[in-house]
C-alpha cells in the first residue's frame, strides 16, 4: 500500500508567514490645533501621508515633512486607505465626508474613515451608514488630552465602530495616543466624549469658583492650587486650567466656542433621552456667556472671566 505521506519531509519548524501587506496609505483632513500635530506624528512614524486643509497655508508644515497635499477631500481619498478627519463640528464632518468633492466621492471600497472630531453620536452613526453602503468602514474616535496630548502623542482615544476596523487602525492610534479604548459600536466613542466633556466642563467651573473664592478671601490662589493638587481635589484640570486662570493666560488650548459646541451636543443627547444634567447645564451657560462676550476663541478656562464678571460688584471681587 502506497505511503500516505510525501517522501520529501518538510521542516516541521517552518512557520507560515504572511507576505508583507502593502502598508496603508494615510490621509488626514483638518490641520488645526489638534489635527496638525497628530498628522505630523503619523508622518514621523513613517506613514505615507496625504493631507487636505481648507487653507493651503495650513498644509505647509506637513508638505515640508514629506506629505502630499490635495485640493479636496475627494482627491485625498483617492490616494489613501485610512482617512482621518479632525475638523470642528457635526456639519463640517458631514460636509467633508458626504458633501460635494467629499471623501465618499473618492474613497475606494475597503477604505476606513476615522473621524476624530467631537460631533453628535447620532450624526456619526448616520455618516457611518452612508459609508457602509459603499463598502467603506467608519470609526468615531474623538480624543481627550488637548493640544499637549496631540503634540506628545499621549491622547486618550475613545473609539466606536466594528472590531475589524478598530484592529486595523490600532497601530496608528498607538502613534497618536496612550489610552486607547474600543468603547463599543458606531457612535459609542462620541457618547464617551460627551461624558468626558461633562466631567471636564463641571471641573473647569469648579476650579474657577475655587480660585475666585481664594482671591476674594485674600488668599494666594497659587498656594491654594498647590495644596489642592496633593489631595482629593487634584485633577489635570486643576493643574493646567487652574494655572491658566491664575496667570490670566487664556490662549487656546481648547477654544471656548468648541467647548460650547460639545456642551450643545451633551444638551441634545440629554434632551433626547429625557435626562436632567444640571452640572452640564451650568457649564453650558458659562460658555454661552463667554462666547456671547466675543471671547469664543479663548481657551475654555476663560470661564473664569465670566465668573469674575458675575462677581464684579463684590467688595473683594475682580474689576470689570
Ligand atoms: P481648530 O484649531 O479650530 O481646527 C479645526 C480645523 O478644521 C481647522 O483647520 C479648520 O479649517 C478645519 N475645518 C473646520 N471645518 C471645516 C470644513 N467644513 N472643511 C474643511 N476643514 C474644516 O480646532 P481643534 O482644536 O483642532 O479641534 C478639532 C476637533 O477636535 C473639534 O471637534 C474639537 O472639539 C476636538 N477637540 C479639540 C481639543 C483641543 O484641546 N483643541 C481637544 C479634544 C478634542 P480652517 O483653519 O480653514 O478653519
Amino acid at each position: 500500500m502506497a505511503a500516505r505521506h510525501p517522501k520529501r519531509l518538510c521542516n516541521p519548524h517552518r512557520r507560515f508567514t504572511m507576505p508583507d501587506a502593502k502598508p496603508d496609505r494615510v490621509g488626514f483632513i483638518g490641520l488645526g490645533i489638534m489635527g496638525r500635530p497628530m498628522a505630523l506624528n503619523l508622518r514621523r512614524a513613517g506613514y505615507e501621508l496625504a493631507v487636505h486643509a481648507r487653507r493651503p497655508e495650513s498644509m505647509e508644515p506637513l508638505a515640508e515633512a514629506g506629505a502630499s497635499t490635495w485640493a479636496s477631500p475627494a482627491q485625498l481619498a483617492r490616494h489613501a486607505d485610512l482617512i482621518f478627519t479632525m475638523v470642528s463640528d457635526t456639519a463640517d464632518v458631514e460636509q467633508v465626508i458626504l458633501g460635494p468633492d467629499g471623501v465618499l466621492e473618492g474613497a475606494a471600497p475597503g477604505a476606513v474613515v476615522v473621524d476624530m472630531s467631537s460631533i453628535s453620536a447620532a450624526a456619526s452613526r448616520a455618516i457611518a451608514g452612508c459609508l457602509a453602503e459603499r463598502g467603506i468602514a467608519m470609526l468615531d474616535a474623538p480624543v481627550s488630552g488637548g493640544e499637549i496630548g496631540a503634540i506628545e502623542g499621549t491622547l486618550s482615544i475613545m473609539v466606536g465602530g466594528e472590531a475589524p476596523a478598530f484592529d486595523r487602525v490600532r497601530p496608528l492610534f498607538e502613534v497618536l495616543g496612550r489610552n486607547i479604548v474600543h468603547v463599543g459600536g458606531s457612535g459609542a466613542g462620541q457618547v464617551c466624549k460627551s461624558c468626558n466633556q461633562v466631567v471636564v466642563g463641571a471641573t473647569i467651573a469648579g476650579v474657577a469658583e475655587a480660585i475666585l473664592l481664594a482671591r476674594a478671601a485674600g488668599v494666594d490662589p497659587a498656594r491654594v492650587r498647590e495644596a489642592l493638587l496633593g489631595g482629593f481635589a487634584a485633577s489635570r484640570i486643576l493643574e493646567v486650567h487652574g494655572q491658566r486662570m491664575i496667570d490670566d493666560q487664556f490662549a487656546p488650548g481648547f477654544k471656548a466656542r468648541l467647548h460650547q459646541k460639545d456642551m450643545r451636543i451633551v444638551g441634545e443627547v440629554a434632551h433626547d433621552l429625557g435626562l436632567g444634567l444640571p452640572g452640564a447645564a451650568a457649564c453650558t451657560q458659562y460658555l454661552n456667556a463667554l462666547v456671547g462676550r466675543g471671547l469664543g476663541e479663548l481657551d475654555s478656562a476663560a470661564i473664569y472671566k465670566v465668573l469674575e464678571a458675575m462677581n464684579s460688584g463684590h467688595p473683594t471681587g475682580g474689576d470689570e
